[in-house]
């Protein structure tokens, strides 16, 4: 292999990080070049689980960035460690549950609102079926019932890995069931779950309305129970107080442990935040963490939405996050979360850099007009959630291609140059407004 090629492969995965701020994460860095032949571009993930976020998540950035660096389409290939569990049941839904490479029981910060549900997810997975059946996690969206399943799964998969190990959402659980029924596939269906050795569903709230689903879920809760097989649960509410569940239900479901998440208290936050700007090789001040902790008090899913903005501000370079810059970036008012359009874009950059619309759509190239289009590209990219066609389309019918060389350059202007960092912050706010 050429040193072209490794030098191609870094500046891809340099990219990615700039095209994608939403879903980069620190351990980027501990991807590895298999090989490159100009036509391919074989990457090595850290485990299974990597590659499969990748592929899933990521697939389209890494396209985009290998484009813009070789100047040609390239096909990408994650490949992961290659451990596939034994034993996993045959057939459908015999895939490796798609868990979340960050949510491990190392990434879950630990604090008096959610004590109890992360020592019992712990002790599940260390001996299933034999502590707490079933183990029963409730509270209110964004707690981390989700993060605290996936790691149940992946910690028995690593300790055991000849378990069996399905992992649903409830609406999943659901729908397969309804498929099985149309194809008059159920003796498949009751088999696959009733062999598992850990059967996890996420909001099983969701069953209210499912008469039938809640009839083979009961015989398929039976089954498992009787097998000592561990069966972990999540809802937004505990089990007698899910509406339209039966009696006989919600009382098997109270039969092991039931553990609450409360909302986190502000240390915990604090720590979630450090936490979570670690994972994206971000670096956070102490105040700034203080100053994001204070204004995200329900939901910890808006943790991520803050550190998003904050990593396009402060570039993918690993500059620190001052607390200057997170109340520029974050605003005062609790008004923020109202929907960004690229027209207010548009509107904040014009009125900034006194150019009109017109300009930006036009097709002039002197500095003066390149500059702020780039920027408007720039920032609708990271506020808004339009794909790279839709800006470009808004900002006078330019290609994607066009847009992804505009978000790149901004980012890498963004790090090497202070002004316009505090361009972009200004406008942000004003945008944000
Ligand atoms: P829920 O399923 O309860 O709605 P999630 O598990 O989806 O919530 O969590 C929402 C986000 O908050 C995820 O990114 C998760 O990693 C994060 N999160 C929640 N609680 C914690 C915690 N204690 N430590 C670290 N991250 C957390
Ligand atoms: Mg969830």
């Amino acid at each position: 292999m050429t040193q072209d090629a490794k030098e191609i492969f870094e500046a891809v995965i340099d990219r990615v990080k700039v095209l994608d701020p939403v879903n980069s994460r620190s351990w980027f860095d501990n991807l590895a070049l298999k090989n490159f032949n100009g036509g391919m571009l074989e990457i090595i993930c850290p485990d299974n689980q990597s590659a499969a976020f990748l592929q899933d998540t990521c697939i389209s950035s890494f396209n985009l960035a290998a484009q813009q660096i070789t100047g040609h389409l390239v096909t990408i290939k994650f490949i992961g460690d290659g451990k596939v569990p034994k034993g996993r049941p045959a057939g459908q839904g015999a895939a490796e549950p798609k868990l979340h490479p960050d949510y491990t029981f190392d990434n879950f910060v630990i604090g008096p609102c959610n004590r109890l549900a992360h020592a019992s997810c712990i002790a599940v997975s260390k001996s299933l079926g034999t502590t707490y059946n079933p183990l029963f996690i409730y509270g209110t969206v964004g707690l981390g019932k989700t993060h605290l399943l996936h790691a149940v799964c992946r910690e028995t998969q690593s300790s055991n890995p000849k378990a069996k190990i399905l992992f649903l959402s409830c609406e999943e659980f659901v729908n397969r069931f309804i498929n099985a029924i149309e194809q008059g596939a159920m003796s498949e269906f009751k088999n696959q779950y009733r062999t598992v050795d850990l059967l996890v569903i996420d909001d099983v709230q969701f069953l209210q309305e499912r008469d039938q689903s809640q009839e083979e879920f009961f015989h398929t809760f039976n089954a498992l129970y009787d097998n000592q097989s561990q069966i972990v649960l999540s809802a937004d509410a505990p089990p007698g107080e899910i509406p339209s569940l039966p009696e006989r239900l919600t009382s098997r479901f109270k039969c092991g442990l039931v553990a609450r998440i409360d909302a986190p208290t502000y240390e915990t936050r604090i720590a979630i935040v450090q936490k979570k700007a670690k994972l994206r090789g971000m670096k956070v001040s102490d105040d700034a963490a203080k100053y994001i902790a204070g204004k995200v008090k329900a939901n910890i899913r808006e943790i991520e939405g803050a550190l998003t903005t904050l990593y396009a501000l402060a570039g993918a370079g690993g500059q620190e996050i001052s607390e200057e810059l997170a109340k520029i970036a974050l605003g005062d008012d609790e008004t923020r979360d109202k929907n960004i359009t690229i027209t207010d874009i548009i509107k904040a950059v014009t009125s900034y850099y006194e150019v009109r619309p017109a300009d930006l759509q036009s097709k002039k190239r002197s500095q003066s007009i390149t500059m702020p289009r780039q920027i408007c590209m720039y920032l609708a990219r990271n506020l808004t959630s339009h794909s790279l066609e839709e800006i470009g389309g808004h900002l006078g019918g330019r290609d994607h291609t066009t847009v992804m060389h505009a978000c790149g350059k901004i980012a890498e202007l963004q790090q090497s140059s202070e002004k316009i960092q505090l361009q972009l912050a200004e406008l942000t706010k004003r945008i944000t407004k």
